[in-house]
């Protein structure tokens, strides 16, 4: 079978593993500081901090914000559901504005519109591995003075104008769960320039505990740290980062050179300005196409090739997403007709020419 991810652990990552365990520091000690030190250089920010999940990430970010009841924050419809649900545990509502076509990212020209004396932020997600239309989006925060976080969950080491996409933001939030570009396990991280937010986040992390003063505690926070065991593997995964970011784009790249001019079948654009570190490899396809999209998936999963649908329904079709609008089909136009395109094939770094062979094959056999 042909997975659609498949984690690479080296022999020299569990050689490190078991030197945590037998260290006696088994939870947030120097492996944590370390990888945090890395992710902060890497994305030329003067701080990160380490969580136990992306979404822990999420959350102490927008909080540290003082996001709180009733402020309202501009999303995505078109993402996995951590990205609205953190909103929702600062008790802030999450405000959807729908994509563009190219990219499956927020489209920067239906923000505005979005805006009311409520907004105090936007929490853009960079999907896919491919960074946001940066620059729009921040001349709009600007405008409006608002904060702007980004969930990057899926594109660690993309760039934007020649920059890492930490950059353009107040806030970035990685996830490094077991199936994203590197891996933790569990695991997360922020990254930030602001001092403010880098010590809001430590204490976030640890109910809200004094750095220094043990059982102090100036706010409300969580149990989200990581343990060293997780950030052990992070820091071998931060090494090979490069390594498996080449491959995903020349998979990436193979894929389109071999599925070009399929009729009904759209294949990932990669827009000016940014890289795209090819998280997911999602074509769109469309009526055109000789089958649907689901039969497509049923037909490579019987020739071994698993695919996935990221995402099958919007975020704000579930119950339990308060926003202030009821959701209402036609809504987000561009989302609900992507939804029902979307197909993600493997991509992943290991991968061998042939199991590249063999999926654009096998797409090219029903395509007929
Ligand atoms: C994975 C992911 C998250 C959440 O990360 P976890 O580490 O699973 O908590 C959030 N947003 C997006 C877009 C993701 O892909």
């Amino acid at each position: 079978m042909i997975n659609i991810s498949k984690p690479i652990i080296d022999y020299q990552t569990i050689k490190e593993v078991i030197k945590v365990l037998k260290s006696g520091i088994i939870v947030q000690g120097s492996k944590t500081a370390e990888l945090e030190k890395n992710l902060a250089k890497l994305n030329r920010k003067k701080y990160a901090v380490v969580f136990n999940s992306g979404t822990a990430a999420l959350h102490t970010a927008l909080s540290s914000m003082g996001i709180k009841e009733k402020d309202e924050v501009i999303t995505t419809p078109f993402s996995f559901i951590a990205s609205a649900n953190s909103i929702l545990m600062c008790g802030a509502i999450p405000v959807f504005v729908d994509i563009q076509e190219e990219s499956f990212n927020i489209d920067p020209s239906k923000i505005e519109e979005k805006i009311s004396n409520k907004t105090k932020a936007i929490l853009a997600v960079d999907l896919y591995g491919q960074p946001c239309d940066y620059d729009r989006i921040v001349k709009i925060t600007k405008k409006y003075n608002l904060k702007i976080i980004s969930d990057s969950c899926q594109s660690l080491g993309a760039t934007y104008n020649s920059q890492p996409i930490g950059q353009h933001t107040d806030i970035t939030c990685f996830s490094l769960y077991a199936t994203k570009n590197i891996i933790m396990g569990e695991g997360g991280a922020l990254v930030t320039n602001d001092k403010k937010i880098y010590d809001y986040a430590k204490r976030f992390r640890q109910h809200g505990q004094d750095m220094e003063i043990p059982y102090v505690y100036h706010h409300l926070g969580y149990n989200y740290r990581a343990t060293d065991i997780a950030s052990a593997i992070g820091l071998n995964q931060l090494k090979k980062l490069k390594l498996f970011t080449k491959k995903r784009q020349q998979n990436a790249k193979r894929l389109s050179t071999g599925l070009k001019n399929i009729k009904g079948l759209i294949l990932p654009e990669i827009l000016d300005k940014r890289t795209h570190v090819f998280h997911q490899y999602t074509v769109r396809v469309t009526p055109e196409f000789p089958i649907s999209r689901d039969e497509l998936k049923k037909y490579l999963f019987s020739k071994g090739i698993n695919s996935g649908i990221y995402y099958p329904t919007l975020i704000p079709s579930n119950q339990h997403i308060i926003t202030p609008r009821k959701y209402h089909r036609g809504d987000f136009p561009v989302a609900e007709k992507i939804a029902q395109e979307v197909l993600s094939i493997p991509v992943h770094p290991g991968l061998s020419p042939k199991n590249i062979s063999n999926i654009i094959q096998a797409i090219k056999e029903v395509s007929q």
